[in-house]
């Protein structure tokens, strides 16, 4: 069973758009190995997210983890798989060390250069030298990591040069969204900007393919799959399903929007995953109303109830810039795999396995 565990809620930076209710909760000992013990308890693989908050705050806690888990492991002869997202202020050699020998995978939050106007210290410092000294360390040791890039309002005339600079420093994969939530607004004039930026990027991302140096770049690359393969597979949502997180207290919710909502509390690492409420959410999912009649609708995010309830209040309903957001990319990536396509036939079909 795969968990997301929030060692902790807090945090050591005041990210502009940040949506996560800090406070400075710590998950016990005794919720820790009782969360990895649910891990192994479906008899299949287990496998552990570290999130937050900032995980790395608690880093013994994460090694711990890992030893209760290696011993779960051999007992029951059955794998583990960790992933960890950090905001990498506090990456470790320690921790690199073990995580390139346990194979965990790093997701680094950075946003290149719209890092110090929106991922600052509590002080209000800037975060980019620090962050930018962290990535460089993890891609030594695990070049396969990924850089999650948040692009919100007040930075994104700089989203296209950050798309290059992350590039540049040796990330192969970068997830990018817009920034999401009450804290940041998208007034037209800002989303205008976000479809240019986007474009540039799409553009240098085609350039890197075409010069037979692709990276992974999640806004076009999961569309242009969703095109070919008539699946959608830019379809997060698992509202029920699978990779629930665990809170501190050891409740376990059905996505990260719906922490601390007892509605949503699917289980806890007690009594294990209530499966008759898991299944009545997981039927609940359904396409918004707004969505039926859309020819994109098998290639958006509207069903994705965590995102939904972030931006509208509500699991079932698309917010206009999300609605939009998604229009513009699926209008763009088509465009990009055109392009591909003219101008290399056998390198997209190689590329893209169609
Ligand atoms: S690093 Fe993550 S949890 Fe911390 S303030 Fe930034 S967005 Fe929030
Ligand atoms: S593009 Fe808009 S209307 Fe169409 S499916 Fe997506 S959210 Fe719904």
């Amino acid at each position: 069973m795969n968990l997301t565990l929030y060692i902790t809620e807090d945090c050591d930076l005041d990210c502009v758009y940040c949506t996560q209710k800090k406070k400075p909760a710590v998950m016990s000992e005794e919720v820790l190995r009782r969360a990895c013990e649910l891990a192994f308890s479906d008899g299949g693989s287990a496998g552990l997210c570290f999130f937050g908050g900032e995980p790395l705050l608690c880093e013994d806690m994460i090694f711990e983890a890992m030893d209760i888990c290696g011993l779960l492991s051999e007992k029951y002869g059955k794998p583990v798989y960790y992933r960890m997202t950090t905001n990498g202020t506090l990456l470790t050699e320690r921790m690199l060390e073990r995580a390139a020998a346990e194979g965990m995978e790093i997701a680094l939050s950075f946003d290149g250069l719209m890092q110090d106007i929106c991922r600052k210290y509590r002080s209000g410092r800037g975060t980019f030298a620090d962050v930018e000294a962290a990535a460089k360390r993890l891609l030594a040791v695990l070049p396969a990591s990924t850089a999650m890039m948040t692009a919100a309002p007040q930075a994104v005339g700089r989203f296209a040069a950050s798309v290059r600079y992350l590039y540049d420093i040796g990330f192969q994969r970068i997830h990018a969204v817009p920034a999401y939530g009450s804290k940041v607004q998208w007034v037209p004039s800002a989303q205008e900007i976000l479809a240019g930026q986007m474009a540039e990027a799409a553009d240098f991302y085609k350039k890197c393919l075409l010069d037979g140096d692709p990276f992974y770049f999640s806004p076009i690359e999961t569309k242009i799959r969703s095109l070919l393969s008539g699946i959608n597979v830019n379809d997060r949502c698992h509202l029920g399903f699978s990779q629930m997180p665990v809170a501190t207290d050891g409740n376990i919710y059905a996505c990260n929007q719906f922490m601390g909502d007892a509605d949503y509390c699917l289980g806890n690492v007690y009594d294990g995953i209530f499966v008759r409420k898991c299944a009545t959410l997981a039927f609940r999912r359904k396409l918004p109303l707004s969505c039926q009649s859309c020819s994109f609708k098998s290639r958006c995010l509207n069903s994705c109830g965590c995102l939904n309830r972030l931006e509208t209040g509500r699991e079932d309903t698309v917010s206009p810039f999300q609605c939009s957001y998604e229009k513009m990319l699926i209008h763009l990536a088509d465009e990009t795999a055109a392009d591909l396509r003219t101008a290399d036939t056998t390198g997209f079909e190689s590329y893209f396995g169609h």
